[in-house]
């Protein structure tokens, strides 16, 4: 069998840590599927949790678990400094001034709706411009989508080039259309290109306009200073980076979130109510109605400790030699064509096509015959997949815990695809 031993031969450090150390940390990639090792190559969907973070979260419902904001008791105040401690964490992960400016969302789509709601019904009107990208996620694209139904305003797309970047000489003639915002990706799930995101929300500044960075993917894997990027707009999901569904961020710069309306109205939002109108409660409070999600945000807070314990600069590194390793061996495979730029310009996600088995096919030879998990479909990005003229690609993801040896493997489970096809 080409597929009996488990992939945990040292290849890189982290931290000082051996990738065989950090991947004892993940309980999952312990576990067989089909009777052999689980090679876990998704994470841009979703990635694998921590012990550390599985731990936070089950001792918080075992010894700290009440509402938080409310109680004048001691295990009320615990839950809430806990879920306070993590919103000060997570400011500090993407240096945010203050955390205030860290508002919990249920995930990146919450985050980005809560903007086109709030801020977009507060900015934009009739005839008023707002530029997206051809390479955006879904969840980047149809609530300006929805907001240019409710507003009439406009929409125009920086186009991407085969080679899978953006055109940014086409960019650069959009802005001079005097757009009130600009949406775009840091790092697009499909292609892995990293966009020049500092000189474009420079850019956009100089031409007027409000900048949202869909940090889905990079928050996750490099290092991001929002202040150094002087973004207005950011968000990202926990659950990308090691911590739980159920939470997301939306970051904004003060002002501009102190001047925009509530998103959902409920508990928790308000300062004080009357039968027919409201107040609204501080930053970050005023855009959390409702009981949050307590156990999650310490969960996040744990997965910001191990992030930081690693390093995000090693975490980088991490996913430079393996998404380069990655590209050399499936470059090798007869018939593979790999989408997006080179290893230089890419994080740690692959997406390809091989000959003309399709995508789910693959995937699913791939779990069953050599145990690797890769995605296969559109990715959220349908307009993106038409401008390569393609249905579906697979796509394999790479994260801290992802080894040559998993590599190895997914190229053997690609061989044995074609044979099957052949
Ligand atoms: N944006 C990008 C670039 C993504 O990759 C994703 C998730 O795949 C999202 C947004 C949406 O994230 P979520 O489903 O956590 O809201």
């Amino acid at each position: 069998s080409d597929n009996t031993t488990p992939a945990t031969t040292v290849h890189s450090t982290q931290s000082g840590r051996s990738l065989a150390e950090i991947r004892q940390d993940f309980p999952i990639l312990a576990r067989q599927v089909h009777g052999k090792p689980f090679i876990y190559l998704d994470s841009t969907a979703s990635s694998q949790k921590p012990t550390a973070v599985l731990t936070a979260m089950n001792e918080y419902y075992h010894q700290h678990n009440a509402n938080v904001h409310r109680g004048v008791y001691l295990v009320s105040e615990e839950a809430t400094a806990g879920m306070e401690k993590a919103r000060v964490k997570i400011a500090r992960f993407i240096n945010a001034r203050q955390s205030k400016q860290i508002i919990f969302t249920r995930n990146t789509t919450e985050s980005i709706n809560l903007v086109a709601h709030t801020w977009g019904s507060a900015n934009i009107s009739s005839g008023d411009l707002i530029i997206l990208t051809e390479m955006e996620h879904h969840s980047n694209l149809v609530p300006w989508q929805l907001l240019a139904q409710r507003t009439g305003a406009r929409l125009e797309f920086v186009p991407v080039t085969d080679d899978g970047l953006l055109q940014l000489d086409v960019y650069a003639d959009l802005l001079r259309q005097q757009p009130k915002l600009v949406a775009f990706t840091h790092m697009s799930n499909v292609l892995g290109t990293i966009n020049p995101i500092h000189e474009m929300i420079a850019q956009a500044h100089a031409a007027g306009a409000i900048t949202m960075v869909d940090a889905a993917q990079s928050v996750p894997h490099l290092p991001v200073d929002v202040q150094a990027l002087d973004a207005d707009f950011l968000c990202f999901s926990a659950h990308k980076m090691l911590g739980p569904t159920g939470i997301g961020v939306l970051y904004g710069k003060k002002a501009l979130l102190e001047a925009m309306p509530p998103f959902m109205g409920g508990g928790d939002m308000i300062r004080t109510v009357k039968l027919r109108e409201s107040t609204w409660n501080d930053l970050p409070w005023k855009f959390e109605a409702g009981t949050p999600a307590i156990a999650e945000a310490i969960g996040f807070g744990a997965a910001i400790d191990y992030l930081n314990a690693l390093g995000m600069d090693n975490v980088r590194q991490h996913e430079r030699e393996i998404t380069s390793y990655a590209l050399d061996a499936l470059k090798a495979v007869p018939g593979l064509t790999i989408y997006g730029p080179e290893a230089d310009q890419r994080g740690g996600v692959v997406s390809f096509t091989l000959a003309d088995i399709h995508p789910h096919d693959l995937a699913s030879i791939l779990d069953q015959e050599v145990g690797v998990a890769i995605r296969a479909g559109h990715h959220c990005a349908q307009p993106l997949m038409e401008r390569y003229d393609l249905a579906a690609t697979a796509r394999a993801s790479f994260y801290i815990y992802t080894s040559k040896e998993e590599i190895d493997i997914l190229v053997q489970g690609l061989q044995k695809a074609q044979h099957i096809f052949r």
